[in-house]
C-alpha cells in the first residue's frame, strides 16, 4: 500500500510485560526513516523497501516475543490444570543459568531483552556458545520464577 506506513504498536505488539515495545517501536522508526529520506518522491519503492525491512530487521523481534509468549502459556496453562510443565528451550534455559554466573552471557541476555540483539545472534557468540556449553550435561538449578498454585497459595495465606 503506498502513502501509509505503520509503525510501532500499529504495526505490531505482544505482550506488554516484556517491556519490548519502545525499543521495537524506536527500531521501526529508524528504518522507516532511513527509507524515507532515500525514497520519498517513489512511493511504490518506499512501501516495498518498508515492507522488506521491517520483516528483516523488526519482525524477528516481535516473533522471537511470540515464541517466548506462548511457552510462557503453556506453561501456566499447565500450572493451572495440574498438568507437567513443558520443557522450556534448552539453549535459553542454559543461556539463562550462565548469566547468573558470567557478566559477559549476563549482558547478552539484556542485549536480547532491549532488542539490541536477537537472541540466534548472542547465542552463536564463540564466548557465550561455550559459557552455554559448559551447562550440557547438567541439571540446571530450579527456575525460582516458576510457582506452581500450592506454593502462591501458601504464600498468599501465609
Ligand atoms: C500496560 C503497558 C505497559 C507497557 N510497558 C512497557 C515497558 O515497560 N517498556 C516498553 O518498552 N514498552 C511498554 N509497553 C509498550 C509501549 O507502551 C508501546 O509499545 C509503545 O507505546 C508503542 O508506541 P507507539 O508510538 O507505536 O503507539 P502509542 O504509544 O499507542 O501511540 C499512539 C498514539 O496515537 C494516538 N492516536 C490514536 N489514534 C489517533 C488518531 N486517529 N488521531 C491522532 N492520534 C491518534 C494515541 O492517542 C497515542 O498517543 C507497555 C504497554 C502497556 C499497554
Amino acid at each position: 500500500m503506498t502513502g501509509f506506513a505503520t509503525v510501532g504498536d500499529a504495526w505490531a505488539c505482544t505482550n506488554p510485560s516484556a517491556g519490548r515495545g519502545l525499543s521495537v517501536g524506536l527500531l521501526h522508526a529508524q528504518v522507516l526513516r532511513d527509507l524515507v529520506r532515500r525514497n520519498l518522491f517513489e512511493p511504490a519503492a518506499l512501501a516495498g523497501d518498508y515492507d522488506a525491512k521491517t520483516e528483516l530487521e523488526v519482525a524477528p523481534f516481535y516473533r522471537s516475543q511470540i515464541v517466548a509468549d506462548r511457552a510462557r502459556i503453556a506453561e501456566m496453562n499447565a500450572l493451572e490444570d495440574g498438568t507437567v510443565v513443558p520443557p522450556s528451550n534448552p539453549i535459553m534455559a542454559k543461556l539463562l543459568v550462565a548469566a547468573t554466573y558470567d557478566a559477559e552471557v549476563f549482558r547478552g541476555v539484556l542485549e536480547i531483552a532491549m532488542c539490541v540483539a536477537l537472541p540466534q545472534d548472542v547465542i552463536a557468540r564463540p564466548y557465550i556458545a561455550a559459557k552455554i556449553a559448559e551447562w550440557d550435561g547438567c541439571s540446571l538449578p530450579p527456575d525460582c520464577s516458576v510457582i506452581d498454585r500450592d506454593r502462591m497459595r501458601s504464600l498468599l495465606s501465609g
